[in-house]
Parts: C-alpha cells; structure tokens; sequence
C-alpha cells in the first residue's frame, strides 16, 4: 500500500465518510434531526461533540449540504438529493451559502478577524433561499477574543442563518458559548466496524486489525495509523520505551515535523501508559504473560517491561508514580500543539522524562 491515507484533506467529504459511519452517527443525528425539521425549526446553533478524529466535521458537512438542499428526498433519514443546483454547488466546493471557518495559519488558533467577515454579511445579500450555513470546526481553537465577538451573533442568529460547530471537549469552550447551543454527541465507532471499513479500503488484514485496535473508535486516526509512514514508527515507538536513550533524538524529529506526527506520537505513548498503568494497579498484580492487553501489536513489549517491574517490586511503585505523571502530561499535549509553541520543545517535554524513569 503506497497510497497516503493520511491526506484526508484532498478527499471529497464522501469518501471520508463511508455508509458505516454515516449509519453509525445517524443513530444519533437523524431522530433529532427529523424531529425539529418535522417542527419547522433547527435549532440555529448546533455543537457536535465527541472525541477527536470520529466523523464530527463529516457529519457536520453532511448535514450542511442536506440543509441546503433544494429538493430533499422525502423520508425519516436527512439526505441530500446530490443533483439540483446546490448539490452541485456543495459538491465543487463553491457553495455561496456556505462557509467553513478554517485556521489562516499554523497557529491552528480561530482568530477575530475571521468573524468580523462573516458577521460584515449579515443583513447583507441573498442567500440561497436566505439559508446559509457556518461550519466552525473545532471550536474550541477560537481565541477568547474571537469567540466573545461571537456571542451576540449566535445569540441572535440571523433568519436562515444555520451554525454547526465541532468540538473534541466542550470544557474548553465559554460557557456562555455553550449555554447557546443545542447539543449533540457522537460516539466512538466500534473496533469491528472500523477494522471492516480498513480492510474495505484496501488495508492489508493484520494492518487493519492493529490500527483499529489503536484507533479508541477514531476513524482519522484508524486512517492516520493505516499510513505508511506513521505504520513504520510504530516499531519505532515501542524501541524507545524499551531503550529510551537510545531512540529519543530521531523520534523528537519526526514528531516535529508535522502535527499529525505529534499527535501519532502522543496517542501510541498514551495507549502505552493506559496499558502500564492499568496493569500495575491490578490487585493482586496479575502476571504479565496473563494480563489482557488491550492491544495485540504492543503486547510483546509491554509483556516484557510489566516482567522487568515484576522483578523489582521496590521499583514498580514509583515507575506507576512514572506512568501517571506521563498520562496526564500526554493529556496536556493534546491541547497545548494547538497553541503557538515551539513543537520541538514539546516533543522534548514529553520524551526526554522517559530516558530518566525508573528501571
Ligand atoms: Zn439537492
């Protein structure tokens, strides 16, 4: 497999959301969905939540163009028609009536400016059927400036006017951004059905079994794994917890060479320390060779660190104090790759504490 599957970006939005888990999310979407269409009134700012990489913007795009669809299928399941002139439009990617508020920069952070455009419009030309649809995406990355210029618009939103915003946390938003939005939640999809979705897509059997076992119901992330690139660092990963002094320099260089490499690197360390952690506070301490490891391709190292520690019972209690220190600074990363700091710093942050835990 030579394909870049991690290019999620140049895919149209119906690639990157096959029928499972537009029928997995619908469960969650469409009842509500045709019960206020049913009433004539979408509630006008609608937060999807859910944890990251699980089809929030795909499902937010989906029901986008579904809005704006001229001539909707009849029937209990939102559908776009896919042929009248906003179909089309939608699908070239050229819908006036449609905006999706992007990060300008590599600061991944929604900045003010962003919205006064937007909020220049309102009262201002004709919308197609006067509806228009803002989709905000991981919300939480506005600025507190930003998102405070945005309370009175979402507060009154303008006739037709329809938002969807995305979030992984909804913690990390106002309150007062919050307590404007009606709520949906998606969740995480099935390690089955994403292991299914993997192999339909082409990724070879035992792939797909490890990624959707390190996906947590994450379909970006399923797809993220399944990369070449990110497949072979794996086995890098796992050799740096095994002998960190050693692995450290080329890892913090590739982590820092892009976010999702970051985020590859964060999520295969928190899997590792969940795993640790979990089997060091079972009581009485199971055997490493029967403790039901979570994930297949990591067993065989895990296995043996859990029999070093098991050997050194003096030592296991503070590499556990190790281990906990680690989960929740991983934690912290997760939100802190989104702030303008320098990458390479973080990535030192987080691995150069390994090269000095206790063995
Ligand atoms: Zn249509």
């Amino acid at each position: 497999m030579t394909q870049d599957l991690s290019d999620s970006q140049s895919r149209s939005p119906s690639d990157l959301f096959p029928e499972a888990l537009l029928e997995h999310h619908g469960k969650r979407v469409f009842a509500p969905m045709a019960r206020w269409k049913s009433k004539k009134q979408i509630p006008p700012v609608l937060l999807i939540t859910g944890q990251a990489g699980i089809g929030k913007k795909s499902m937010s795009r989906y029901l986008a163009e579904w809005i704006l669809c001229e001539t909707p299928p009849p029937g209990p399941i939102p559908k776009a028609c896919k042929l009248c002139h906003s179909c089309l439009s939608f699908a070239s990617g050229n819908h006036t009536a449609f905006t999706e508020v992007a990060p300008e920069d590599d600061t991944e952070s929604l900045k003010i400016d962003q919205f006064r455009e937007l909020k220049a419009t309102v009262g201002f030309g004709t919308y197609h059927h006067h509806a228009r649809v803002i989709l905000i995406p991981q919300v939480e990355r506005m600025t507190p400036q930003a998102a405070n210029s945005m309370l009175k618009l979402l507060e009154e939103t303008p006739p037709g006017w329809q938002f969807l915003l995305t979030t992984h946390d909804s913690t990390l938003l106002l309150p007062t951004l919050v307590s404007r939005c009606q709520m949906i939640r998606l969740k995480p999809l099935p390690t089955l059905e994403i292991q299914q979705l993997l192999h339909k897509i082409g990724v070879a059997p035992a792939r797909a079994t490890v990624c959707a076992e390190l996906s947590q119901g994450s379909w970006d992330r399923a797809l993220r794994f399944a990369d070449d690139d990110i497949w072979e660092k794996r086995s890098e990963v796992l050799k740096f917890i095994e002998t960190p002094h050693l692995h450290c320099s080329p890892l913090i260089d590739w982590a820092t060479q892009k976010i999702s490499h970051f985020e590859t690197l964060v999520d295969l360390l928190e899997q590792i320390t969940a795993e640790l952690l979990a089997w060091s506070s079972s009581t009485p301490l199971v055997p490493p060779e029967e403790f039901p490891w979570k994930c297949a391709s990591t067993h065989p190292t895990l296995t043996s660190l859990a029999h070093h520690y098991q050997k050194k019972p003096a030592r296991l209690e503070s590499a556990r104090h190790f281990w906990f220190q680690q989960a929740e600074r991983l934690g912290q990363s997760r939100h802190e790759i989104h702030l303008p700091l320098n990458r390479k710093i973080l990535a030192q942050d987080l691995l150069f504490p390994w090269i000095g835990a206790p063995t």
